[in-house]
């Protein structure tokens, strides 16, 4: 078998999805993306598909990951290492229909028959958040995800922690003691400023703050871990084995790996279990689209240290377009009591709806992160 063609579709609201054909008649989907950088990350796929991937043998998956991460001297970081996770989760999805199983029955076999999944809520009133965390508990969820923040400032001021404090109290009374909630600090906060603000959550106990600090302050996360009793989570900016390293050793009990950013499943699959050995668990990050969601819980369902799925299915920030858009059979994201069921199609998974993806191509709007400032003017985290 070869690979006789790579195809790349971009596609609302922000996604970019890669198809890889063989000369068998097999194809095979995966999530190469960056949000906002999508024609960036394309422009990579193709490189990679040029260099190294046309007429190569699909079956090869670790032989193509080593060559493509490692073969062009410069090596990692977010373009890069999204571009080689949606080939390789393409990759994967081929040897699956091509041995007829689904993915993680090839490295394994399962180890649960469903993964708890959470929904991200927004809003930034306590009044919105005791809503919006309503809504998902009616829907079934045994768990939600918030931003402890707005723009925070450096060192945060004590009602921007009362805030902080308020939205938690405000989840807490609707969930109860039987439900979770989780919250990502996004790299808004500085050092210092994320132990005082895990010190005012504790008494909510949250199941875990998230990016308490930038990746780049990675090497500083310990001050964070060491300061609070609550579970620190960290991962989504991380991009393979050796970027994950130092958090794991600074005490994190949550690893986020993004199955699109980070090598795909086949670095993912590796992450996980270099977590194990640190006793840490393992909930993918995932604000993405089909492909990308349909690769996590591939990896969801072989991996012991699997802790809960994030996912995006019919969320706010996804005006445009929506994940199940792109799929043919929306079914197979079905969920039970806040979980998802393990899938038992081939390959990924999940089939594309290749029409869909073909005539949407083309027609993202370019989407952008916010970009926000202090009131004197200079740059602030979003
Ligand atoms: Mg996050």
């Amino acid at each position: 078998m070869k690979i006789t063609r790579v195809e790349t579709f971009a596609v609302p609201p922000r996604w970019l999805f890669c198809r890889i054909e063989t000369d068998d008649g097999l194809v095979g989907w995966g999530e190469p993306v960056v949000e906002g950088r999508a024609d960036t990350v394309r422009t990579a796929v193709h490189e990679l598909a040029d260099q190294f991937l046309t007429g190569a043998d699909p079956s090869r998956i670790e032989d193509l990951w080593q060559v493509m991460t490692k073969g062009s001297f410069y090596r990692g970081g977010p373009v890069l290492s999204s571009a080689v996770a949606g080939i390789d989760q393409a990759l994967w999805d081929i040897a699956g229909k091509a041995l007829g199983a689904p993915v993680h029955r090839l490295l394994g076999g399962p180890v649960r028959e469903r993964a708890r999944a959470y929904c991200w809520v927004g809003g930034d009133e306590p009044a919105a958040v005791r809503d919006q965390v309503a809504a998902q508990v009616e829907a079934g969820f045994t768990a939600v995800k918030m931003n402890a923040s707005g723009r925070m400032s450096r060192l945060p001021t004590v009602s921007e922690l009362n805030d902080v404090a308020a939205r938690a109290e405000a989840a807490r009374e609707v969930l109860g003691p039987e439900r979770d909630f989780a919250i990502d600090f996004h790299g808004r906060f500085s050092t210092a400023g994320a132990v005082r603000a895990a010190g005012v959550l504790e008494p909510y106990a949250p199941m875990f703050v998230e990016e308490p600090v930038l990746p780049e302050y990675t090497h500083l996360i310990g001050q964070v871990t060491g300061s609070t009793a609550l579970p620190v989570a960290t991962g989504e900016r991380l991009y393979s084995r050796t970027d994950v390293l130092p958090a794991l050793r600074a005490g994190i009990a949550v690893l986020q790996p993004d199955l699109s950013h980070a090598g795909g499943i086949s670095e993912c699959r590796r992450i996980a279990a270099l977590a194990e050995t640190f006793d840490v668990a393992v909930a993918p990050h995932c604000p993405l689209g089909p492909l990308a969601l349909a690769a996590s819980l591939q990896l969801a369902f072989c991996t012991p240290n699997f802790l809960i799925q994030e996912q995006s299915i019919g969320i706010h920030y996804n005006a445009d377009a929506e994940l199940l858009d792109y799929v043919a059979d929306r079914s197979v994201f079905r969920f039970d009591e806040g979980h998802l069921l393990r899938p038992t199609a081939l390959g990924l998974g999940v089939e594309i709806d290749e029409k869909a993806v073909r005539d949407a191509d083309g027609s993202a709007k370019s989407w952008h992160n916010p970009l926000w400032r202090y009131g004197d003017g200079a740059f602030a985290e979003w």
